[in-house]
Formats: C-alpha cells, sequence, structure tokens
C-alpha cells in the first residue's frame, strides 16, 4: 500500500469515527428521557471511539458529559447549571463534581 492511500485512509477512518460519534450523540439526545441507561451506553461508547480513533469530542458534546463519571448530563435533570464569578458552573448529581467553564461578555 503506498504512502498516500495509508494516509487517506486514516483520513477516512477519523472521518467514519467522527460521524458515529455524532450519531451517538444524536441517539442519546433523543433516548435520554424514556432510556436514560441507553443514552449513557451511547455516550459511553462515542467516548470510547473518541479515544480509539483520536477524534476530539466536539466542544458542545464534551459539555454533555461529566468530566469525572462520565455521565450524560441533562441540565434539569442530573445536572444543575448555574452562572457564577464569570464561568459557567456545571455541577453533575450522579458524582457531585464540578465543572467551570469561562464565559465571556461582549
Ligand atoms: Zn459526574
Amino acid at each position: 500500500m503506498s504512502k498516500q492511500t495509508r494516509k487517506k485512509n486514516k483520513d477516512l477512518t477519523k472521518k467514519i469515527a467522527e460521524e458515529r460519534i455524532l450519531k451517538l450523540f444524536e441517539l442519546a439526545e433523543m433516548n435520554h428521557e424514556i432510556h436514560p441507561e441507553r443514552a449513557q451506553r451511547y455516550v459511553t461508547l462515542a467516548r470510547l471511539i473518541s479515544m480509539r480513533y483520536n477524534v476530539r469530542l466536539e466542544r458542545e458534546q464534551k459539555r454533555k458529559i461529566c468530566q469525572h463519571c462520565y455521565a450524560y448530563l441533562i441540565p434539569g435533570k442530573n445536572c444543575r447549571v448555574r452562572m457564577k464569578n464569570g464561568f459557567v458552573l456545571t455541577t453533575c448529581f450522579e458524582c457531585g463534581g464540578q465543572r467551570r467553564i469561562p464565559y465571556y461578555l461582549k
């Protein structure tokens, strides 16, 4: 296999991985109300795919997963979202962990 094809294949693999992650997050979004355990499974799989293929999760995707226990976070259900001192403070009810994301006012 030539070097170029190998490069191409690698790009393709990453692209497929990204698509699968996107799909899994969509599924989690659709299912979390009726089947929270399935939503959890979907985001766990998405995380595993991202690690396996060295693909980063998108910003929005990352914010939907608890940094500490990897729970799928749904504001008003298993996490609390508050504004505090220029940060968006997300508290996970599963593990009690917090995450601060700075926000900037223009
Ligand atoms: Zn947590």
